[in-house]
């Protein structure tokens, strides 16, 4: 039987994988603008890690972790998302001593064990960022200023910004109550999971997808209002220098995230073309988590974008990406015994820089002429009997069909001289 790829993962093949590359690329350009340097953390951590930093009762630690014990007896879980790593290697290596804010940034798989659908799999792709050190407002409207950025940069557009302030975590545990309290008083109305999250997380039902919860949660009032004076001056701040950036939000009073470690700024992009799994990025801000995981008081933004999410919605804007760079030669040799010259040629071109392949199976030209057609090479470099006596190649332009012959001494610098003319 023939092995197949697991359920919920993805190989990614060319020329796609060029479209990966394109809006990496974009990303780091973007990081290093606004001052940021790349993270890498495992792919495995100690389970304790997500279960202590995202919390115990959330869907996520409940129903999505790939987790598992390993040779060692330990309890390992493949990282369902990438702040909590960060937040360790950030405390075990010290940079908390470092001056400065921490300004890090991630890309790369995460994995959660849902049921795969579209824009939904379970290895998935994230760029992702986290400030570590301030909790100044100014720091949440700079990160959701630099997303902008960077959507422009892709070209994105028609996403909106749903903003919220969950509150300080005293904040919140009142918040927490007043909704139990007001959402017990109708709790027949609920989805039966809710019924119970109502006392075990009530956060969870305002993130519930059911119809009647979503109903029931638009009665409730607004979680800004009952903001203490001091959030409510950082979301006043925030949203000021958001509309000072040109950072385009709407307000959402109900929007809360689905990992318990969120305080006050709690944000979601969304996209009309990418139908039920509509966000593109989400994140905010954690003001409790370094100190939870063993550091001291500190406060910190972070987001996320879905790699897969974004270019579903790059592919439905219609989007064209810039294609992958073109293989300059294909090297023809025809006759017996001239492998060797061509492949000596083959070496000075590549190093050189100049992409350049050679096929060893000793093809026929016809065959060989299919084959650079097949690769779209700019050119074909012919060599013959003639050509190795007279010591110069035939270059082909594949293009216009255009032949000429070149010294092999002067090859290489004219094909640079071509090249470089051809990319300005
Ligand atoms: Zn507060
Ligand atoms: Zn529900």
């Amino acid at each position: 039987m023939q092995i197949k790829a697991l359920r919920g993962t993805t190989d990614l093949l060319p020329p796609a994988v060029a479209h990966w590359q394109f809006v990496e690329k974009q990303a780091r350009d973007m990081f290093r603008i606004y001052g940021f340097k790349e993270i890498r953390t495992p792919l495995l951590e100690e389970t304790l890690l997500f279960t202590r930093a995202i919390g115990e009762t959330t869907d996520l630690v409940e129903k999505q972790m790939y987790s598992f014990t390993d040779r060692g007896e330990r309890n390992i879980t493949l990282r369902p998302e990438g702040t909590a790593p960060i937040i360790r290697a950030y405390l075990e290596h010290h940079l908390d001593l470092k001056p400065g804010l921490a300004r890090l940034f991630y890309v790369g798989p995460m994995f959660r064990a849902e049921r795969p659908q579209a824009g939904r799999s379970r290895q998935f792709h994230q760029i992702g960022a986290e400030v570590i050190g301030s909790y100044e407002a100014q720091v949440d409207a700079e990160a959701l200023s630099l997303l902008r950025h960077f959507f422009e940069r892709v070209s994105l557009s028609g996403y909106t910004v749903h903003l919220n302030s969950l509150g300080c975590s005293k904040d919140k545990k009142e918040i927490g109550l007043t909704l139990q309290k007001t959402l017990e008083k109708n709790k027949d109305a609920l989805c039966a999971e809710c019924q119970e999250r109502l006392h075990r997380n009530v956060y969870r039902i305002l993130d519930c997808k059911k119809k009647e919860c979503r109903k029931a949660v638009e009665t409730l009032p607004s979680l800004l209002e009952k903001l203490c004076p001091d959030c409510t001056t950082h979301f006043e701040t925030l949203k000021q220098y958001l509309t000072h950036s040109k950072v385009p939000f709407v307000i959402a009073p109900h929007l809360v995230r689905g990992l318990d470690y969120y305080t006050r700024t709690a944000f979601e992009i969304t996209h009309p073309l990418l139908g039920a799994q509509d966000a593109v990025g989400a994140g905010g801000r954690y003001d409790g988590l370094v100190e939870e995981l063993g550091g001291e008081p500190t406060g910190a933004f972070g987001f996320s974008i879905g790699f897969e999410r974004l270019l579903l919605a790059l592919e439905a804007q219609k989007i064209s990406f810039e294609e992958e760079s073109p293989l300059e030669i294909y090297i023809i040799p025809v006759g017996e015994n001239l492998l060797k010259i061509a492949y000596e040629i083959l070496h000075s071109l590549r190093k050189a820089g100049i992409s350049s392949l050679l096929d060893f199976e000793k093809k026929s030209l016809k065959a060989q002429m299919r084959l650079a057609n097949h690769l779209k090479a700019r050119r074909v470099l012919l060599i013959g009997e003639d050509e190795v006596r007279e010591k110069r190649v035939t270059l082909k332009e594949m293009g216009s069909g255009k032949e000429r012959k070149v010294s092999q001494d002067r090859l290489v610098e004219e094909l640079l001289k071509e090249i470089g003319k051809e990319k300005r």
